[in-house]
């Protein structure tokens, strides 16, 4: 089967000190200080089998997510830009649909023909963070796509826990080809629902929600935000065409955060109440964070998202003035985060589907990355 590999040199640098654990697995907690001049290349790959508790999902649509554009992109001294958990040479990947068309001995719970998405994150069940119920900070995990092969592939093996059922969709999607390309989009959305329903605490609705950065995180998540009853979604966002894309949703408050002030512009459109939710998924924190706490309503939520190269200074005492708290968030796992955002897109309360903006066959996948480090898409998919 076709496959698509990254690879890079280990050479951790000399002032990173390697754990036993990177050591031993030969896999980075951060990619960045250990992985230089990554390569990306289309190869043939035998096609995998499932063990006992996986099943094998022919992939039909897969997204390119952030993480993928940082892991074939390095500084002048060849690191990685990509600053959390790795291991090459790897098939990247993890944002996807597609058809069981095999399953392992013990598989219970699919058969041949089932159409599914994955979450990203494998938990062992033992480790104390899972027995806290975190199992997406387990000690032992792997990664679709980072850690382990991902989805940029003719066929991905999913552990069994992992895999969801995409067939509601049937409920919002006539066709089977529109459901798989909406399926594709299941995790970006499953990121921001944790960070608002998993993370956050007491999101009522009616909430003003404003999100910072209207890339494919923060557009999946307005959709979220909008599905979930929020009062009114805000969004600022750079790119002419991400607000372009975002205006096609139906949204009518975004900006280009360069040209009108965001905390005035908040301040306007909430009355003067401020943002009882802020979510940050620009990155760009040393812009935001000034702003976000410059309107914060009272019991404010702040949900950091973005995986940012610096940070930001805060001031603390506008969190005190505004009984506001800020949430750090990260993945999807658990929590009851895909089921849930599964039954919003089938009853069509979320609908993903506009973010999607190009498509390109696997066979261009460079070409698919390219376009997708241009930052102007909503969401840009290979299909395979
Ligand atoms: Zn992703
Ligand atoms: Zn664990």
């Amino acid at each position: 089967m076709r496959a698509l590999v990254v690879d890079a040199d280990w050479k951790p640098q000399p002032e990173y000190d390697v754990t036993d654990r990177e050591q031993q697995t030969g896999r980075a907690m951060n990619a960045s200080k250990i992985w230089t001049d990554p390569t990306l290349s289309l190869e043939e790959r035998p096609r995998p089998t499932p063990g006992p508790e996986e099943v094998l999902v022919e992939v039909r649509y897969a997204g390119i997510c952030g993480s993928d554009l940082s892991m074939v992109a390095s500084g002048d001294d060849g690191y990685m830009h990509y600053s959390a958990y790795a291991k090459f040479p790897n098939t990247i990947g993890h944002e996807f649909s597609g058809r069981v068309v095999e399953t392992g001995s013990d598989v219970r719970l699919f058969e041949d023909g089932d159409l599914v998405t994955s979450e990203v994150t494998d938990y062992c069940g033992r480790c104390n963070a899972c027995r806290q119920g975190s199992p997406g900070h387990c000690t032992y995990f792997e990664q679709l796509g980072f850690t382990v092969p991902g989805a940029f592939a003719e066929y991905v093996t999913v552990p069994e826990k992992l895999c969801w059922d995409v067939s509601p969709l049937r409920q919002a999607y006539d066709d089977e080809d529109a459901l798989l390309k909406a399926a594709a989009t299941i995790e970006p959305a499953t990121i921001t629902y944790h960070g608002l329903f998993g993370r956050a605490d007491g999101i009522l609705p009616g909430d003003y929600h404003v999100y910072h950065g209207a890339g494919p995180i923060g557009l999946t998540g307005m959709n979220v935000s909008r599905g979930a009853g929020a009062g009114e979604v805000i969004a600022f966002e750079p790119s002419d065409e991400r607000r372009a894309v975002a205006r096609d949703l139906g949204f009518e408050h975004v900006y280009n955060p360069i040209e009108r002030d965001p905390v005035e512009t908040i301040d306007e459109v909430t009355g003067g109440e401020g943002a009882d939710v802020h979510v940050e998924t620009a990155g760009a924190v040393q812009q935001t964070y000034p702003a976000i706490e410059d309107s914060l309503a009272e019991g404010a939520n702040v949900v950091h998202i973005s995986n940012a190269g610096s940070d930001p200074e805060i001031t603390l005492r506008k969190y005190q003035g505004s009984a506001a708290q800020i949430y750090g968030s990260e993945g999807h796992t658990g929590q009851r985060i895909y089921p849930r955002v599964i039954r919003m897109m089938a009853s069509g309360s979320v609908d993903n589907l506009p973010i999607v903006t190009t498509t390109y066959p696997l066979a261009n996948a460079e070409a698919a990355l390219e376009r997708a480090s241009e930052r102007i898409d909503g969401k840009v998919l290979l299909e395979i």
